[in-house]
């Protein structure tokens, strides 16, 4: 297996865009270090009375085009390495899309599944304390990511609050009646729906008869699924952490979300089979959407990946040496940095409201958000086109030039 870490792969993307916009040596130091990390130590009494001490990151990547922006996991993985890799993800992101925020992002090492609901409420708190002076609505504003969601959310508002006073805009993807937005918990899965639609539409693609596997059933996994379903396409296989289902036919995924709700696992889900999240990812397929955790794909399972779209949900899905396989194999990847800005589009959409204090409708919401992930979807497909180029790289080149050209006129580079 690649010796590369998470970050150095990412940096490796970055490289190449970045010799196509012929970047020096200086911008690319620049552009690549983040501006600032913060490790903490979150000691917590577990309910057993034991003292257990966890670890938590805060990496502010980048934020020349406005104030840091980016998740917060938890997860026995997210280490600073991983953290840094994901708020590097974010600042191309955020450029690319177009929206005005840096990069940034948070984590927690830890197992959520093993922790109950007290514990993981002191954590939040004693993490959000020990970073809450670099936090701030005007430079950087967290969200949730894999194993959070809008409740640590509100924990995370509440545990600033304390402090700062009521700062609803201090988070994005808290609960509607805190200062939420409608529609941020299934953003991210609209917008990686919209992708697929989109794409279905552009290549004239038979919807019924499309099948298309999810690797992931949480926030981003479940509802790329539902919006997919609802539009008429094929689920032939979804998986979560302990394994997946297939079914030829389709599954059922209104079905779905309500057996997850009564079972909290897919496991047993009638007119189903089981099969394991690696043999999930090499199903034949139409679209293969990784929606679960970094690094799936790789060069140990490339060879065996027979889908022929691939859009990344998840962060970092594949690695670089297997991106080289699968672009050579003209495999269409729609990258992490487009494919999930869902998420972070209607964050912006949230924090804006809470500025204004004022609520838009899931109309409203729906709709820009769109605007802004098929104009995005349109400029990467006509740069990849024009140099010849894969969706990544162009993702890349789009982000990376209004990084630098921010950063050239806020003075940090020499024109
Ligand atoms: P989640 O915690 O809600 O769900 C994660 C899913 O992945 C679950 O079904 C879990 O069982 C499964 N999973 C966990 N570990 C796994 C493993 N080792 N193998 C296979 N499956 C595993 O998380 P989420 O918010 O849906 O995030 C999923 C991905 O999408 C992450 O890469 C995250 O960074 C990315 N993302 C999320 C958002 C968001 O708004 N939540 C936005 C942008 C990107």
């Amino acid at each position: 297996m690649s010796e590369l870490t998470t970050i150095d792969e990412v940096n490796e993307f970055f490289d190449s865009a970045a010799t196509f916009l012929k970047l020096d040596s200086g911008t690319r130091d620049l552009l690549k270090n983040p501006w600032r990390e913060l490790k903490v130590s979150i000691p917590i009494t577990m309910d057993s009375g034991e003292l257990k001490v966890f670890s938590g990151y805060r990496v502010q990547h980048n934020a020349a085009r406005g104030p840091y922006k980016g998740g917060v996991r938890y997860h026995p993985d997210a280490d600073i390495n991983e953290v840094e890799s994901l708020a590097s993800l974010m600042t191309w992101k955020t450029a690319l899309v177009d929206i005005p925020f840096g990069g940034a992002k948070g984590g927690v090492q830890c197992d959520p599944l093993q922790l109950s609901t007290t514990e993981l409420n002191r954590i939040t708190r004693r993490y959000t304390q020990n970073i809450s002076h670099i936090l701030g609505v005007n430079r950087d504003i967290p969200a949730p990511d894999l194993g959070t969601n809008a409740q640590t959310m509100a924990w995370m508002m509440d545990a600033y609050g304390q402090t700062y006073g009521y700062t609803p805009g201090i988070v994005t993807g808290k609960p509607v009646q805190l200062g939420g937005s409608v529609g941020r918990e299934s953003a991210t899965g609209l917008g990686v729906f919209l992708l697929l639609e989109q794409i279905a539409q552009d290549l004239n693609i038979d919807i019924p008869t499309t099948k298309i596997v999810i690797q992931g059933s949480g926030n981003v996994g479940l509802w790329t699924a539902l919006f997919a379903y609802q539009k008429g396409f094929k689920i032939i296989g979804i998986s979560d952490v302990n394994g997946g289902i297939f079914s030829e036919n389709g599954l059922n995924i209104n079905e779905l979300k309500n057996y997850l709700t009564e079972h909290k696992s897919i496991e047993n889900f009638p007119n189903s089979e089981p099969i394991s999240n690696s043999d999930l990812l090499e199903l034949e397929c139409d679209f293969l959407i990784p929606a679960a955790i970094d690094r799936v794909i790789d060069e140990r399972n490339v060879s065996n990946i027979k889908s022929k779209y691939i859009i990344e949900a998840a962060n970092h899905p594949i690695t670089p040496e297997a991106d080289k396989v699968l672009v050579d194999k003209n495999i269409t990847i729609v990258p992490d940095i487009l494919a999930n800005a869902g998420g972070v589009i209607v964050s912006y959409f949230e924090w804006t409201q809470n500025l204004y204090q004022h609520k838009w409708t899931e109309e409203r919401i729906s709709n820009e958000l769109q605007t802004i992930i098929i104009k995005a979807f349109n400029e990467v497909k006509a740069l990849a086109h024009n140099e010849n180029m894969s969706f990544r790289n162009a993702a890349f080149v789009i982000g990376i030039a209004k990084v630098v050209e921010a950063s050239t006129l806020r003075g940090f580079l020499e024109k």
